[in-house]
């Protein structure tokens, strides 16, 4: 059975134990194409989880997972062909040089990039020319996760999945960063990230969630999230230590 049919990410109840611990518990959400979605929890909330029901590296207990219709716990690799994901540290291989990075990368995915297909997608990440011919060994982790949405672009992937994708960049990179995320929902990519950076929520997200013990337990509009309630968000949300 097709889910919604113009929905990217379709969860519908999820529910996943590890023994008698609840990490997922009947989780809802649903993105569509060019909608950014900002996951927002305390530590044990379920982030990664989320992100690995998706990628199929686990099985609900219960409900399911849709990536552009295909079930992501029994056709894990239809789903994953749909799904582009960034981690905290993207990585490469230190030698090659971004360009080389990125047409490697496209291989491992079975797509053969010529040099200027590759770097079409690496300034349309925003690397710098400069950037693209020197080793990985010299990249910033902005510079890295910029090589990662050019994978994400060559692979025309309609999901694409960021954890806690400004953590650690300068607010320059972070800005540049959003930007880039915005030019891809643009393009119809679909978004999910975990963060825990308020403040570029705001700019970056369509849509914010806030996970808490497994459950999306609340759905802000960013446009109405001024100081005092990312102050309230945060003190209620994030700096409790995710107890249930
Ligand atoms: P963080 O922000 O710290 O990465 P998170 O929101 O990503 O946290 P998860 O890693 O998804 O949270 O964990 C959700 C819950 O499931 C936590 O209580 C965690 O201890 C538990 N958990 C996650 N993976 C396992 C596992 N492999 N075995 C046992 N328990 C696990």
């Amino acid at each position: 059975m097709a889910g919604e049919s113009d929905a990217v990410l379709e969860i519908r109840g999820a529910t996943v134990r590890f023994g008698d611990r609840l990490a997922l518990d009947g989780l809802d959400l649903t993105l569509r194409a060019g909608e950014v979605f900002a996951l927002l929890g305390p530590n044990g909330a379920g982030k990664t989880t989320t992100v690995n029901l998706i990628l199929g590296f686990l099985r609900a207990d219960a409900g399911r997972v849709l990536v552009c219709g295909r079930d992501a716990g029994t056709e894990p690799v239809a789903a994953r062909a749909e799904t582009a994901t960034i981690p905290e540290q993207v990585a490469l291989y230190p030698n090659l040089t971004g360009l080389e990075n990125l047409r490697y990368l496209a291989t491992l995915a079975g797509l053969s990039l010529s040099r200027d297909a590759a770097r079409r997608h690496l300034d349309e990440a925003g690397l710098a020319a400069e950037a693209q011919g020197r080793a990985a060994a010299t990249y910033s982790k902005g510079m890295r996760q910029k090589v990662g949405v050019a994978v994400a672009l060559a692979r025309r992937a309609r999901l694409l999945l960021l954890d806690e994708p400004t953590s650690g960049l300068d607010p320059a990179a972070s800005a540049e960063f959003s930007g880039i995320v915005r030019a891809a929902a643009r393009r119809g990519t679909a978004v999910l990230m975990a963060t825990h950076d308020l403040y570029r929520v705001r700019e970056m997200a369509d849509r914010v969630g806030v996970l808490r013990a497994g459950r999306l337990v609340e759905e802000i509009d960013p446009g109405r999230l001024d100081h005092v309630a990312l102050e309230r968000l945060y003190l209620d949300t994030l700096a409790d230590g995710g107890a249930a």
